[in-house]
């Protein structure tokens, strides 16, 4: 434990945070994968986390990195350069990342969802023209499904693509996009047809595309190593040999996206609050009060035991619903109830590694207030969470 010269010497300025989670794997390829990653993480992300979300820049650079090493494709095909690696490996390599760098996982989870249009719905030539450099990370994605009017209520998106010969032409905007001027490609879903979901194509624009202009940066409330924009289309033409599937088939891909995506960002809360889980029984270990560490007090120790027990429970709701998609059998219900349980258990439990660590937790000295911060854009990000009740309220009335 490192103490600066000029405080008290029982000041708790930094603590010795070790994490050790018992994981069942399926191949020992998958635990050398796990291993790999966690040096990774400790090499090159936790080093850089506190400078990048201080500057709020994007490592795009780190992103490249974890591509070349094949990273950015883990659940797709080999034969497109991906890893061929179940969900429930993909998703513990993501828990694995957040637990150093929320962002930089949150940007392999989006790459991820951005990949899928075209890996899950491409023809055969879009999947070999454009899958191999997505998932080699050379391209980074992004996934333009929101808009300025309407998130939650994302069929009656305004954004209109028009057929005009061997080009369609997109006029509308985009919002709350993350990766915006960063992207090298945008999967934009656009109205085609009548209104509601019937109406709705999924285009794969090239970000250079005139007309495709991201605007000014969010000042968001964490997570700020992330750019998200809005994205204006002003009569932008794209190739009609970008349309994926078929016109007005696009709102199934959203859909179908964003069932695996929501696993990616609950992994990605299950990351983080096994990081505050850490850091704040470390910290416990080492702060004195009242003569003893305040682990001792069986208050804290109580607290420690709850924030535990609901990091292991996410995991076991993420993993479960990660099998049933590795198993190919329907998942959607279970993905919501993964993402809307490991979602507020994050926010729950970064907001009790704050309390741990008291007035010390609520400064940046520490990472825990940084740990908060991010843990609420989980509840936000990829359907609120009480559209995840939505979706899983509907699955249980329909039978
Ligand atoms: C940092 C960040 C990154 C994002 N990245 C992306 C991205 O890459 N791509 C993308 O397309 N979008 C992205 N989003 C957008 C995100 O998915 C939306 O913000 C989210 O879906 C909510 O939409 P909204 O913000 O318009 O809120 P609204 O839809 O206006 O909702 C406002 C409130 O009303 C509630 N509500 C709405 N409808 C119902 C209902 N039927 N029943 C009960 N409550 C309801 C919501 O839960 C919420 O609490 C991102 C957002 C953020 C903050």
């Amino acid at each position: 434990m490192q103490r600066l010269n000029t405080l008290p010497a029982d000041l708790v300025t930094s603590v010795n945070v070790h994490s050790h989670v018992e994981r069942i794997l399926p191949t020992d390829e998958a635990y050398a994968l796990l291993e790999l990653v966690r040096e990774i993480a400790d090499a090159e992300l936790a080093p850089r986390v506190d400078d990048f979300e201080a500057r709020g820049e994007f490592p795009r650079e780190l992103l490249r990195t974890l591509g070349r090493v094949g990273l950015l494709g883990l659940p797709y095909p080999e034969e497109y350069g991906g890893g061929a690696q179940p969900y429930e490996v993909y998703l513990q390599v993501l828990e694995e990342l957040a637990r150093r760098w929320l962002a930089v996982a949150e940007a392999v989870s989006v790459h991820t969802l951005a990949c899928y249009p075209v890996a899950g719905y491409g023809s055969d030539a879009q999947r070999k023209r454009f899958l191999p450099d997505m998932l080699g990370g050379e391209l980074l994605g992004a996934y333009c499904l929101s808009e300025p009017a309407g998130g939650s209520d994302a069929a009656a998106m305004t954004t209109k693509a028009v057929r005009d010969g061997d080009e369609y032409v997109v006029t509308g905007t985009k919002a709350w996009i993350t990766h915006a001027g960063q992207a090298d490609f945008y999967n934009v879903f656009c109205r085609t047809g009548g209104p509601g979901a019937g109406g709705v194509s999924c285009l794969l624009a090239d970000a250079a595309t005139p007309g495709i202009e991201p605007q000014a940066r969010e000042r968001t409330m964490g997570l700020r190593s992330s750019p998200v924009a809005q994205i204006a289309f002003d009569g932008a033409r794209v190739p009609a040999d970008r349309l994926l599937s078929e016109e007005n088939k696009g709102f199934r891909i959203a859909m179908s996206a964003l069932d695996g995506g929501r696993l990616g960002i609950a992994a990605c809360a299950v990351g983080l609050a096994q990081a505050a889980v850490d850091y704040a029984v470390a910290y416990a270990g080492e702060r004195e009060q009242f003569g003893r560490p305040i682990a001792q007090f069986q208050g804290i120790g109580f607290m420690l035991a709850d924030m535990a027990t609901q990091v292991s429970a996410a995991r076991a709701l993420v993993l479960a619903a990660a099998r049933l998609r590795d198993a190919g059998r329907p998942y959607g219900a279970e993905a919501a109830k993964a993402k809307l349980f490991a979602t507020d258990a994050a926010m729950r439990v970064t907001t009790d590694a704050v309390q741990v660590l008291g007035g010390y937790g609520y400064v940046a000295d520490h990472p825990v207030e940084r740990y908060m911060r991010e843990a609420k854009v989980l509840q936000i990000v990829e359907g609120t969470n009480q559209i995840q009740r939505l979706v899983i309220s509907r699955a249980l009335t329909r039978g």
